[in-house]
């Protein structure tokens, strides 16, 4: 860490920020310039990160060497992650593709749904069972009995299975049935929800924050991987801006920004980023291009029935388009999607 004092600092705000650092167990480098002071500082940084160094009187910045996150970060894992579900691999260069539609509306429609993505080349099965809804009076998802359905298929077709935890008190619930655990974007920073889910052993799909910051995402990450599990897979699902002829501003330069910092692997979400499914498909090969470790897609047989997302919902024909142009870009860019080996779609 290196603290840079204001100009012209007294000798006696020198000799106060010395042996405060001092106090707090670490060995302060004074280096006085002609015009500037700096004192390094050599210890353990992030012991310091909670210290108001500067709130003492003469400093003008603090400046931190290491990241604020750890565990997170490529210094303490150079090579990418890869984390196995259901035989389907995700992170360096095994792409995830998730499909299937925003909320579990019914066994029969759901089950319509997740053969199409199946039968498309998905190898994820996604579904909301708890839907965070903006409105309390639009439809919440079906709770239990969706969950049942999720299982269900994801049994029957041999897929791994994801779907969105909004609360503690649901996680035992939720693990007894889905392989993945989905926070979304509305609970990216809900930390108690966060040191939950890294008490378990089940990946965790970790959506960003509308209005939050690669750092903000990776630091939420942290939380997760700070309790033990190290499963944590990043999603990047837009963030909110000026652009209204969109749901979200899409930021694919978090793709390859965040790669950059971390291990994690991490997918694009073009549905929710887009909210168009006539972006979606360019979005996708766009995400995959720039280095993403999978897409999420929501997908709809009768999108005009859905009860949740159905604006921006594809239907299967264009969906399995996109897969095909993902496994071309993929060959090329020496990536591979795994498929699911379980029971062919019926
Ligand atoms: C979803 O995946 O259906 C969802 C609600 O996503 P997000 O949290 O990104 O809005
Ligand atoms: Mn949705």
């Amino acid at each position: 860490m290196i603290i840079v004092l204001k100009p012209q600092p007294t000798p006696e705000q020198i000799q106060h920020v010395l042996e405060r650092i001092e106090d707090l167990g670490f060995t302060p480098h004074l280096s006085q310039g002609v015009s500037r002071t700096i004192i390094g500082v050599i210890g353990d940084e992030r012991k310091l990160q909670a210290t108001p160094l500067q709130a003492i009187a003469g400093v003008e910045q603090v400046i931190p060497v290491l990241k604020p996150f750890k565990l997170a970060s490529r210094e303490f894992r150079p090579e990418p992650s890869v984390f196995e579900v259901k035989g389907i691999r995700i992170g360096g260069g095994h792409l995830a593709v998730i499909a299937g539609p925003c909320a579990i509306e019914g066994e029969e429609i759901f089950l319509e749904i997740a053969e199409a993505v199946r039968a498309a080349g998905a190898n994820v099965l996604r579904g909301g069972a708890f839907k965070p809804r903006t409105s309390p009076y639009s439809f919440q998802g079906l709770g239990e009995d969706g969950l049942k359905i999720l299982k269900t298929a994801g049994d029957r077709l041999g897929m791994p299975t994801v779907t969105e935890i909004m609360d503690p008190r649901q996680l035992d619930l939720v693990c007894a049935y889905a392989d993945m655990l989905q926070v979304g974007a509305r609970n990216m920073q809900n930390f108690d929800l966060l040191k939950e889910v890294g008490r378990v052993d089940k990946p965790v799909l970790l959506k960003r924050g509308m209005s939050a910051t690669v750092k903000d995402l990776l630091m939420s990450a942290e939380y997760v991987l700070s309790q033990g599990n190290h499963k944590v897979i990043l999603c990047e699902r837009g963030v909110r801006s000026f652009e209204d002829s969109t749901r979200n501003m899409m930021d694919l330069s978090a793709i390859p920004n965040a790669q950059g910092q971390s291990h994690l692997p991490i997918i694009a979400d073009p549905s929710h980023a887009t909210g168009r499914p006539d972006l979606i498909p360019a979005m996708a090969r766009a995400a995959v291009a720039a280095g993403a470790d999978g897409v999420h897609v929501e997908v709809h047989t009768c999108p005009e029935q859905a009860l949740s997302d159905g604006p921006q919902a594809l239907l299967p024909e264009p969906f399995a388009a996109l897969v095909d142009d993902l496994r071309r870009l993929a060959e090329v860019l020496g990536r591979t999607i795994d498929a699911c080996d379980g029971v062919a779609a019926v």
